[in-house]
């Protein structure tokens, strides 16, 4: 009998990662036991990861995996503000409810706390006015999200820099939430799962990996 093979999408994921060792997901497609979470819409997490260099994960939910962006920043409220986005790896859905430490020596080491969570809706759109699909909007380096988390609400905006570059810009939309004077990077410093800051996560030795499958 043929084992059922991974998702080819997740095969960078998977080759950077030694599960023996860390306690990150293992990563089934579809997340446990292949159903899709329940909910209002799709998922997006922030999450923030003090490993070579302090950075913020941006991750959106797309057709079963997750899309991924380090933001050295982090998000702005601030729509003059161009905050760099770089694209990583596809991470897989289970991932979005990750917080813990990532071993010492392991891709990627240092403490993770989920910093914001919650749904998004794609507000991508194309020529003729028509909402554009995630997955093709990625893939032509532009898409636009309007966030509903505890900490971001309302339109970000990411768009590729270069047609082969894995850079991109992440930008504040100018619309009713945004706001020059707020600051959540700087001012809402705690996990919306544990209620812990990236450095207390990261001065407990002998920190337990939270999980949560929640859908928000
Ligand atoms: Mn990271």
């Amino acid at each position: 009998m043929a084992r059922r093979s991974a998702d080819p999408r997740l095969d960078t994921y998977l080759a950077k990662r030694d599960f023996a060792i860390t306690s990150e997901p293992a990563g089934t497609p579809k997340g446990r036991g292949g159903t899709t979470p329940p909910g209002p819409g799709p998922r997006f997490v922030v999450q923030q990861h003090d490993a070579t260099r302090m950075h913020y994960d941006f991750r959106l939910e797309v057709d079963g995996v997750l899309p991924s962006w380090a933001v050295p920043k982090g998000p702005s409220y601030d729509p003059t503000e161009k905050r760099l986005a770089v694209r990583t790896e596809d991470h897989p859905l289970d991932y979005a409810g990750f917080e813990g430490v990532i071993p010492h020596g392991e891709y990627g080491g240092g403490p993770v706390i989920v910093w914001d969570a919650g749904i998004y809706h794609n507000l991508t759109s194309g020529r003729r006015g028509e909402v554009r699909p995630m997955a093709e909007a990625l893939e032509r380096g532009h898409v636009k999200v309007w966030l509903e988390g505890e900490k971001l609400q309302g339109a970000w905006a990411l768009t590729r820099m270069s047609r082969d570059g894995n850079e991109w810009l992440m930008v504040k939309v100018k619309d009713v939430t945004a706001d020059a004077d707020r600051d959540p990077v700087a001012d809402e410093t705690r996990s919306v799962l544990s209620g812990r800051t990236v450095q207390e996560m990261g001065a407990d030795r002998s920190a337990p990996t939270w999980h949560s499958n929640r859908a928000s």
